[in-house]
């Protein structure tokens, strides 16, 4: 039998603590605590997940190819098990991406993460509100389309974001969620009111929290209660932000954490295809180009589109929560690895450091957290 023996700092749910994972073939066989944690020793965390991205490396999410290329690429980002995500498209381009994560999830390759399903992102979008997507591109979910998906994706389907107050959307929480589907609210100009009718009907995620949101609204000098007050005031719902420090600043990260808990809290990419790569022009879903600045955001070069995604890889979101911001490892391991995990419902198999997990494991350098070696599987699938 295939053994590994890895000692480090051990980045468990509650503590730090200088130890061992043994790995044996595809899982962790024991976790041995010996002392306190070391200062200058390599620290072990779970492999992370990215729960909400349409590309990294030279690979967007098109064909099945190019999702097979993610899989390959996203070891290098620390990320062992992802659900890649499609934005507003034409059907029959959805159709393609349901079957290509279905045929990908069904068998791991060796050297690749774990795609766990899809994640449509649209196209049941809100025009006002629609960021990045191409406005022709949305649609209103009826039960010809629903039924379509669900059937398409065959129980692989794991997110859905949409705009509860389109027509039909509160119909589509519930078909939705029914169907095992984990709804997120995004892209949206809901009430307060209209968001907990969703959560009454099923919807149980909250969709980039602060980006495509309206901001509070003011009448006659009153701050009024809007939309992302409400996703973080409600237990109910897991709320996602992207860290990388430009769609949402650092000082509305915390806040959020502090106000929603950090264990409702996901860290998520929503990355497009060239993150980790050149600043360059680059292709999106619906054939328009953007802009990818490495010192920023991805740009569309459409008039009046503005800013269509992040050039952040999963591994700088955990640099930027431990080293930039300050969160403790316990709290960063959570917000990228347990928390995305528990919304897809892979939790009691993987994300944490645990006898009879998956050994899907990432080494960082001591004081840096910079990615040494990402393991998938128990087989190492990266190494700096
Ligand atoms: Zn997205």
């Amino acid at each position: 039998m295939k053994q590994r023996v890895l000692t480090g700092n051990l980045v468990l749910s509650d503590k730090v603590v200088y130890g061992s994972v043994t790995v044996e073939e595809e899982r962790i066989s024991r976790i041995t605590e010996i002392e306190p944690q070391r200062e200058d020793a390599e620290i072990i965390v779970p492999g992370f997940l990215d729960i909400h991205f349409h590309g990294t490396g030279p690979y967007g999410v098109l064909s099945f190819e190019d999702i097979a290329g993610v899989a390959a690429f996203e070891p290098q980002n620390g990320v062992t098990v992802f659900t890649p995500a499609m934005g507003a498209c034409p059907r029959d381009m959805r159709v393609d991406f349901l079957r290509s994560c279905r045929r990908l999830a069904a068998e791991r390759k060796s050297g690749c993460a774990v795609c766990a399903g899809s994640h449509l992102e649209g196209p049941w979008l809100d025009y006002e509100h629609r960021g990045g997507m191409g406005k022709d591109m949305l649609a209103v979910p009826d039960e010809e389309s629903l039924d379509e998906v669900l059937k398409e994706a065959a129980g692989t389907l794991k997110l859905v974001t949409l705009a509860p107050d389109v027509p039909n959307g509160l119909a589509a929480v519930k078909k939705l969620s029914a169907a095992g589907v984990v709804v997120s609210i995004g892209h949206s100009g809901a009430t307060p009111e209209e968001f907990t009718a969703a959560v009454e009907a099923g919807l149980s995620h909250v969709c980039h929290l602060f980006d495509a949101y309206d901001p509070r609204p003011v009448e006659e000098g009153v701050t009024r209660y809007c939309l992302s007050d409400a996703c973080l005031m409600d237990d109910r719902v897991t709320v996602e932000l992207i860290c990388d420090g430009f769609h949402v600043p650092p000082e509305l990260v915390k806040l959020a954490c502090r106000l929603a808990g950090i264990d409702r809290i996901v860290a998520i990419t929503d990355s497009m295809q060239g993150t980790g790569l050149p600043n360059g022009t680059y292709c999106q879903e619906d054939g328009t180009y953007y802009y990818l600045d490495n010192d920023s955001v991805c740009r569309s070069l459409e008039e009046d589109v503005g800013i269509v995604g992040s050039c952040l890889p999963m591994k700088r979101a955990f640099t930027n929560l431990v080293n930039r911001w300050g969160f403790s490892l316990v709290d960063a391991v959570k917000m990228t690895s347990a928390n995305p995990a528990r919304v897809i419902g892979v939790e009691k198999e993987t994300a944490a450091l645990r006898e009879g997990f998956f050994a899907d494991i990432n080494i960082l350098a001591p004081g840096t957290c910079e990615l040494r070696e990402c393991i998938v599987r128990g087989e190492s699938c990266f190494c700096s």
